[in-house]
């Protein structure tokens, strides 16, 4: 199968559910993107700035890009003009960077917590109480260069699909516990677990290999 039936497989699979789809191109060479773009694609997540921003160079600018891994504080101004959504906010530390960096741009971007929900210690981001704790905190709204729309969770590597539903029905239980009207969006699910994450009340599953193939 190519990119495009691939992408074209998702979208219909998609369509009676709240979940949309973020292609994740990371690794894929700019070709791979222009042949998902060509097939109607207007988004990609990277999870690097280093390759997010020489491929936001290369490609059509009716793009949405989302950053969905680690980001540095230093990095934050290469990709503040431009990106749609960051997924990967871990720290208010990079919440106050992400402000300042927007307002310098005349920007306001939209970010999700990365919640820590796996059972590893390779994956980092918010406990539940951390994050629940940031949200309240009196400090937030003085950070007019962000707004917080959602959370995003990875999910423990495992085929232990009941230990994987459960770590994405606690997400959405927080996100129902939470219950602020502009915190909407949970980013769960990958090309191996998105079924469950769909089931469990995702609204973005970010699929890579899936769609481009796998990574070298
Ligand atoms: C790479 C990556 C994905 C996509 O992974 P696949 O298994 O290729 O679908 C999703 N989310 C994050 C944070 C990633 O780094």
């Amino acid at each position: 199968m190519d990119i495009k039936t691939r992408l074209e497989t998702f979208q219909k699979a998609l369509e009676h559910t709240q979940a949309r789809l973020i292609p994740v191109s990371k690794t894929h060479p700019i070709e791979a993107l222009q042949e998902a773009y060509s097939a109607g694609c207007r988004v990609f997540a990277e999870n690097r700035v280093q390759e997010l921003v020489p491929k936001y160079e290369a490609l059509p600018k009716d793009i949405e890009w989302h950053l969905i891994g680690t980001l540095q504080t230093n990095k934050v101004k290469y990709i503040a003009p431009f990106v749609s959504l960051i997924h990967s906010i871990d720290s208010f530390k990079l919440l106050e960077v992400v402000h300042k960096e927007a307002i310098k741009c005349g920007r306001v971007i939209d970010c999700l917590l990365q919640i820590y929900i796996a059972q590893e210690e390779t994956k980092h981001g918010f406990s539940y109480q951390e994050a629940e704790e940031l949200l309240a905190s009196p400090a937030l709204p003085a950070l007019t260069g962000v707004r917080i729309v959602g959370v995003m969770g990875m999910a423990t590597f495992t085929t232990d699909t009941a230990q994987i539903r459960q770590e994405f029905r606690g997400l959405a239980d927080f996100v129902k516990r939470v219950a602020n009207p502009q915190i909407k969006e949970i980013s769960m699910g990958m090309s191996q677990d998105y079924t469950i994450a769909i089931e469990e009340g995702s609204t973005m599953i970010r699929v890579g290999s899936a769609i481009f193939g796998s990574r070298s």
